[in-house]
């Protein structure tokens, strides 16, 4: 266990016991995040569902499947990437027996903030995939569109450059064609992210190489001018 190890540990011991917004009172588990804390790449979520609230793990159910496909189509498992949300516990409406999911409240999502900030700056990821319009908004951007700027990569605080790809929930909600398509630039824009990854290792791995001497030129060139 290295030093990020140790910190992402100790961060997460503390975030199990979060009471700071009314989401505590529902939840099963706080769900922290999971994955390679020594990875370049983070993909973040808006918040766990049903599954994830009873296991305690990001993306598991359908929607953690498809991404899971997607990933390894890009030669990816969860031992190479970070997972986690901009919420760490399940927003939901209890109506009788019945437990429904719905969006986070924008004073729980600010209530969660610190706790996914300090993750990331545990990790220091170099290229975050943010998953859906409301990880977007906090990744990238508060006015953050997938129709206009899916795709595209921003500068962020969190990390050297970051991407949004649609939410696997949201892929999984399309048919058809439409299905298909969602599904194959979700699986284009972790391959963007990847090549996002490499590139940025290069850059810095250039940066750190010992530039090569540069001699003065020879007398008779200064004479030609
Ligand atoms: S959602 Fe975040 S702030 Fe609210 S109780 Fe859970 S961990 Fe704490």
């Amino acid at each position: 266990m290295n030093l990020i190890d140790e910190r992402l540990e100790e961060l997460k011991s503390k975030a199990l016991a979060c009471s700071d917004c009314p989401l505590a009172q529902t939840r099963t588990n706080v769900v922290f995040g999971e994955g390679n804390p020594n990875t370049p790449l983070v993909l973040v979520g808006e918040g766990p569902g049903a599954n994830e609230d009873a296991t305690g793990r990001p993306f598991v159910g359908r929607a953690g499947q498809l991404l899971d496909q997607c990933l390894a189509e890009n030669r990816i498992t969860r031992k190479h990437v970070y997972i986690c949300n901009v919420v760490k516990c399940r927003a939901c409406i209890i109506e009788g027996r019945s437990v429904k999911n719905r969006p986070p409240r924008q004073e729980e999502v600010s209530a969660c903030y610190h706790w996914l900030k300090e993750q990331l700056e545990i990790i220091k990821p170099l290229v975050i995939l943010s998953l859906g319009a409301p990880a977007s908004n906090i990744i990238i951007h508060k006015d953050f569109k997938m129709t206009r700027e899916r795709g595209i990569f921003f500068p962020t605080q969190y990390a050297e450059s970051a991407i949004a790809a649609l939410h696997p929930a949201y892929v999984l909600r399309q048919h058809g064609a439409e299905f298909e398509a969602a599904r194959a630039s979700l699986v284009a824009d972790i391959a963007a992210a990847r090549r996002k990854v490499m590139e940025i290792k290069k850059e810095l791995a250039e940066k750190a190489a010992p530039q090569p001497e540069i001699k003065p030129a020879p007398p008779q060139e200064l004479n030609l001018f």
